[in-house]
């Protein structure tokens, strides 16, 4: 099964595109915070806490005409966001550097490059940059 499915689902879960069932968004919140300011060990302590918190249930589930698969229960965003830790590295976990953008990421791209949650804060921060560039006469 794909994990990093998994730890997209709590970048959307973060971002509020997701119903929160319990108190999960303010702690996965909390683990980006940690992992953006460069606190590994701070965002791995959380994240074991969290694992131990919510237990990942699988269970086989068959819908839409797809086969048999798993799914994880709420505990599978933790173990998303771990998988991502563990193979990838904490510092893929990112915020978003637009201006007023709170957004949080998955970096995903090989050459650890990313830094906005979107496309649209990328363009716009890029629009602003150039703005800024033109009024210092540059
Ligand atoms: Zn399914
Ligand atoms: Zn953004």
């Amino acid at each position: 099964m794909d994990l990093t499915s998994y730890a997209e689902l709590a970048v959307l879960l973060v971002n509020g595109e997701l119903p929160d069932e319990g108190d999960l968004r303010a702690e996965l919140t909390t683990v980006f915070a940690h992992a953006a300011a460069g606190r590994e060990r701070e965002a791995v302590e959380l994240l074991n806490d969290l694992l131990t918190r919510h237990p990942v249930s699988p269970q086989i589930s068959g819908h839409d005409g797809q086969r048999w698969h798993l799914h994880l229960s709420e505990g599978g965003v933790v173990m998303g966001l771990a998988a991502v830790v563990t193979e990838l590295g904490v510092d893929r976990l990112g915020l978003c550097q637009a201006a007023r953008c709170s957004r949080v990421f998955v970096d995903t791209s090989s050459n650890r490059s990313r830094r906005y949650c979107s496309e649209r804060c990328a363009s716009r921060a890029n629009v602003a940059a150039y703005r800024a560039r033109r009024r210092s006469g540059q």
